[in-house]
């Protein structure tokens, strides 16, 4: 069998790329070769760190301001990356964003902001990239969920809903994409040790790991071998899944 994953000279975009998960991802591309761009919304000092951690070790990794809520800003960052690239192989939307309460406690732009980012954010960058797959006759599109998309969480009904969106918008554009050889996916964490779930694991780590059938969080890189597997070759048969990386979460 050949072990080859097929990610060398490959351009690849991943939104939030700055932090957290999103950079497992890039560095992570970035060591198999792949020509990566990644894109953060404010935290320039974060992003420069990452380029220049990668540019160190003569890897191939460049970082754009790009808020995906704005979808003319998505568009001319996905023209630049295809200029310079020549090509589009390979979007990770990773870029998301949290805002738990209690849904009488929800203020609007609480839940406006979750799902213009998390899924009017998915939506700019797929229609920006889309377009020069189909040219291309290849790509493949992976969709940070979470296992709040399946599992019900207090709190939770904004980023949930959201999240439950995105596996039914990944499941639909695989759909329409296959025709044209590419692939659509999602990779759903369950609590993974980013800033983002910090809060929770501060108030009520115990309780959670307790229903976590592995008993641990999940690292950073422990998804980025997940989105590694479904944009490599040894994913090429695979498309409209949600792959759940949650120690077992979804379950208890
Ligand atoms: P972090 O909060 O650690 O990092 C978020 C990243 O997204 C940052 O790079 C941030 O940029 C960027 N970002 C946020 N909003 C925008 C925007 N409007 N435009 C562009 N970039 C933006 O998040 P995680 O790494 O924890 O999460 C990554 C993905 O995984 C998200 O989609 C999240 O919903 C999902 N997920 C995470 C889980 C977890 O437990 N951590 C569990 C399940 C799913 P900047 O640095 O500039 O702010």
């Amino acid at each position: 069998m050949r072990i080859d994953a097929g990610l060398l000279g490959k351009s690849v975009i991943v939104t939030g790329g700055s932090r957290g998960i999103g950079r497992a991802i890039v560095e992570l591309f970035a060591d198999e070769g792949s020509d990566v761009t990644f894109f953060y919304r404010d935290n320039a000092k974060a992003a420069d760190e990452v380029v220049q951690a990668a540019t160190a070790t003569s890897r191939k990794v460049a970082s754009e301001k790009v808020d995906v809520r704005d979808a003319s800003a998505c568009a001319a960052a996905v023209e630049r990356v295809a200029n310079r690239c020549g090509r589009i192989d390979i979007l990770v939307n990773n870029a998301g964003i949290i805002r738990d309460n209690q849904l009488a406690a929800l203020e609007d732009d609480d839940v406006r902001s979750v799902l213009e980012t998390n899924v009017g954010g998915v939506f700019n960058m797929a229609r920006a990239v889309v377009p020069h797959m189909i040219v291309q006759r290849a790509g493949k599109i992976i969709n940070l969920s979470s296992v709040s998309g399946e599992k019900g969480g207090r709190g939770q009904t904004n980023y949930a809903a959201s999240k439950g969106a995105i596996n039914a918008f990944t499941r639909a554009l695989a759909v329409e994409l296959a025709p044209r050889k590419i692939t659509v996916n999602a990779v759903a964490p369950g609590v993974i040790e980013t800033e983002m779930s910090q809060d929770v694991r501060d108030a009520a780590g115990d309780v959670v790991l307790s229903k976590i059938l592995l008993r641990r969080f999940g690292s950073p890189e422990d998804v980025a071998c997940a989105v590694w597997f479904l944009a490599s070759d040894y994913a090429n048969y695979v498309t409209g899944e949600v792959l759940h990386v949650d120690g077992g979460f979804k379950m208890e």
